[in-house]
């Protein structure tokens, strides 16, 4: 399977990062040795003194496409979760001012967590789903899916343009503002309107 990010998805982190306010999505994948296994807590990488967690909405997709109608677009996942984007911020800022690929910052190993997926029947609408990161029991991120630049079917049919979408896949969709720093024995939980969907202890 693979793994692709879209990032500057969402205005308010946009202009955290002082970033441009793209006017295509930006894109990046990560391979999947970046899944950090169910259980295992995720290790702050030697490389970096500044990780931090994005909490992202996530799409599976459940067959293969390419070209996809974004009018089609729904019926290429069934299931939608919560995952962290890890970033390495002090190495991918960097890799930004020398324009060099962001791949070793955001790419590395045990930097993608992707909790449960939950049936998409579940919801009334895509386009108006709240989640959140708990960092510590304490709220650090909060977000909808309906404050996002490029919806979800958008999104899917952007990045089937460019590469051939496969059985597993999963489509990262972008963060909202709060991003921080990770440090050792803070306790990660992402909730999608209310579900607790991962746990992750931090080493
Ligand atoms: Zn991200």
């Amino acid at each position: 399977m693979k793994i692709i990010c879209i990032g500057r998805n969402y205005a308010d982190h946009v202009s955290e990062l002082n970033n441009e306010r793209p006017s295509e999505p930006v894109v990046f994948m990560k391979p999947d040795t970046a899944v950090l296994p169910k259980q295992f807590p995720f290790v702050i990488p030697e490389f970096s003194s500044d990780v931090h967690h994005e909490v992202e909405i996530l799409v599976k997709i459940n067959k293969v496409g390419k070209y996809i109608d974004p009018k089609f677009a729904h019926k290429y996942y069934d299931e939608i979760g919560l995952g962290i984007d890890f970033t390495a911020r002090d190495l991918q800022t960097q890799l930004k001012e020398k324009g060099l690929p962001w791949e070793k910052a955001k790419a590395f190993d045990g930097s993608a967590v992707i909790g449960d997926f939950l049936s998409k029947k579940r919801f009334n609408s895509l386009e108006n789903l709240n989640f959140e990161l708990r960092n510590n029991a304490q709220v650090v991120q909060k977000g909808n899916t309906g404050m996002m630049l490029w919806k979800i079917d958008e999104l899917v049919a952007y990045v089937s343009q460019f590469f051939t979408l496969k059985t597993g896949d999963v489509i990262f969709t972008g963060t909202p503002a709060g991003v921080a720093k990770v440090n050792p024995d803070d306790v990660l939980e992402g909730y999608i309107e209310n579900e607790q969907v991962f746990k992750i202890q931090v080493k």
